[in-house]
């Protein structure tokens, strides 16, 4: 478990990330707090265009487009990512945090040996190391990620989805950094391959301590891995909470219960499958009030006009008037 007086790894406050389209800005990721700690796996779940992908990438200072940070501070490790130069944040990025992107065809180079792109890692970022030190770390590491060493002359296309997908975790690990930002990287791959990708991740987390924020669509994989899970809806963190606390029994954020009564096997009780009726909200005309309003079952007068703040309920933050009998009022987003 970890110490909540030692520094997180990454502190996220009060983080807000907005783009332009054609239609207006897109109010991508708005507000959100949240703390991981060493040796944690927090999983973020949301639907598709919730901003997982927006907050993954702002961590990463890497907001593509026109995409921007509205406001809030992102600090890994003690360090605002935003006040670094281009420079420092280049060595900043594989040192202290790195991330592993859906897709491992696109993050792996086709055209380079896994050996080659593994040492380019080290010879940009340890010039100091020799040929033989590079190689002996590149073996290292496959082993690590239990692939045979001999696949470092291979190319991409010659191995499996689940060994790329390994070997970009490999490679994001490779200068051992303190965070590791996994963005659905089990997508794609069937469910045998998946599991055995989710526990190479919980085996190489706790032989090496560093932390994961876990970015994911599905419930019942973030359920699985993470410690802690951070629920993401219309760009808000509606609900956080200890995954063993992710069941009926308790109580949630409306919507984490949509989300559960839609994966029935996570808890003991026998439980009706029950979709979330409607469609998630434009980011461009945010329902007024509580964003969940227009789908929520709970809805009150209340939820329509006046937007919902977190507050701690047994340990858990929820954003949701359902726990607040006074409805903090706060001006409407
Ligand atoms: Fe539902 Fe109101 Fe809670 Fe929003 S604030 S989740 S609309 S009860």
């Amino acid at each position: 478990m970890s110490n909540k007086n030692e520094q997180p790894v990454l502190e996220l406050k009060n983080v807000s990330v907005g783009y332009e389209s054609v239609r207006g800005t897109v109010r991508a990721v708005r507000d959100v707090s949240l703390k991981i700690y060493r040796n944690e796996i927090v999983g973020l779940i949301g639907e598709s265009g919730s901003g997982k992908s927006t907050l993954s990438n702002a961590i990463m200072n890497l907001l593509k487009n026109s995409a921007t940070l509205l406001g809030g501070e992102i600090i890994v490790m003690g360090q605002d990512v935003y006040s670094l130069n281009k420079r420092d944040l280049r060595k900043f990025r594989w040192n202290k945090m790195s991330m592993v992107f859906q897709s491992a065809m696109n993050a792996l180079n086709p055209v380079l040996t896994v050996e080659e792109q593994i040492a380019d890692v080290f010879r940009e970022h340890r010039p100091n190391m020799t040929k033989k030190e590079i190689h002996d770390k590149a073996v290292e590491l496959m082993e690590l990620v239990s692939i045979d060493p001999k696949h470092l002359k291979s190319y991409p296309h010659e191995l499996s989805g689940g060994m790329r997908q390994r070997i970009v975790i490999a490679i994001a690990i490779s200068l051992e950094p303190d965070l590791v930002i996994m963005d659905e990287p089990t997508t794609a791959l069937d469910v045998v391959v998946q599991k055995s990708i989710l526990d190479k991740i919980k085996e190489l987390q706790r032989k090496k301590g560093f932390a994961v924020l876990f970015i994911s669509h599905d419930f019942s994989l973030v359920a699985e891995l993470a410690e802690k899970v951070a629920i993401m809806y219309a760009g808000r963190l509606v609900e956080v909470t200890k995954a063993e606390d992710l069941n009926l029994s308790k109580r949630h954020h409306p919507y984490t219960e949509g989300l559960l009564r839609a994966i029935p096997e996570l808890t003991a009780e026998t439980v009706k499958i029950e979709g979330i009726p409607g469609n998630p909200p434009d980011l461009i005309n945010l329902p007024t009030g509580c964003a969940y309003n227009p789908r929520c079952k709970y809805a009150m007068e209340s939820c329509k006009t006046i937007h919902p703040v977190e507050q701690d309920l047994d340990g858990r933050q929820i954003a949701c008037h359902l726990y607040n009998e006074d409805f903090v009022t706060k001006a409407v987003r």
